[in-house]
């Protein structure tokens, strides 16, 4: 154990897609659930709408974070070419280029120079897509990983309200879903928080608020066509 203040940066990928899809995950199905119930529906009609909502969302989510994480890694691999391209006519300009970006960060010009040579006599290319580009391992791209691991908790997030309005029958269930719901996600802004670092209180206000909101918006059309129906 050399390393014993692990840095957070590593986690951020993964964390933010698990945290948004999980989050994505309670407040669609549980404000769906909400809307529905609060329209008088059937058991089994707010069964089946929070099902198809947990289906339909866990594929949106997928789908989307695999476009944008393509989109990025396209991004990543035309600026890795370019970049590739201009060492092969101009290896001289781009040591120039380097060891300006090292005077920037305050480093003297002529070590600027030589910092800027022996990277590159190393590795050309990961020098400047690291300091150049802003493209490290860290960064670089996994869409797939990314796609399955948003599906994964999107549906996790999901199943609390859904499970819950399954197992639970009675004339209240919106309110039931509702509360549930906004313990998960302060639960979840709690579990954020602590992983990334950032305030406890913060993390679940950011969190609880937005589905706070959704809940009451579903709730008030729910409302609405139960008034037009009856
Ligand atoms: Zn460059």
């Amino acid at each position: 154990m050399s390393h014993t203040q692990p840095h957070r940066q590593n986690r951020v990928g993964w964390l933010r897609a698990a945290v948004l899809g999980a989050n994505d995950g309670i407040v669609s199905t549980a404000s769906l659930i909400v809307g529905v119930a609060a329209a008088n529906a059937s058991h089994i009609s707010i069964v089946v709408a929070g099902t198809a909502g947990l289906v339909a969302g866990a594929i949106s989510m997928a789908a989307g974070e695999y476009v944008s994480v393509c989109a990025q890694a396209d991004t990543e691999k035309a600026d890795l070419l370019l970049e590739k391209q201009s060492l092969e006519n101009d290896y001289e300009s781009e040591v120039t280029e380097l060891a300006k970006i090292y005077q920037q960060r305050g480093v003297e010009q002529a070590l600027s120079v030589t910092v800027a040579q022996q990277l590159m006599s190393h590795d050309a290319l990961g020098a400047h897509a690291r300091d150049d580009i802003g493209i490290s391992e860290l960064t670089s791209a996994k869409p797939l990983s990314a796609a399955f691991a948003s599906a994964l908790s999107f549906t996790f997030g999901a199943l609390l309200p859904l499970m819950t309005a399954y197992f639970y029958q009675a004339d209240n269930l919106s309110l039931v879903i509702a509360l549930l719901s906004l313990i998960f996600l302060a639960m979840l802004g709690v579990i954020s928080a602590y992983l990334s670092g950032a305030k406890i209180l913060t993390g679940v206000v950011r969190v609880t608020f937005w589905g706070a909101l959704a809940l009451l918006a579903t709730a008030l059309v729910g409302q609405a066509f139960n008034v037009t129906i009856s």
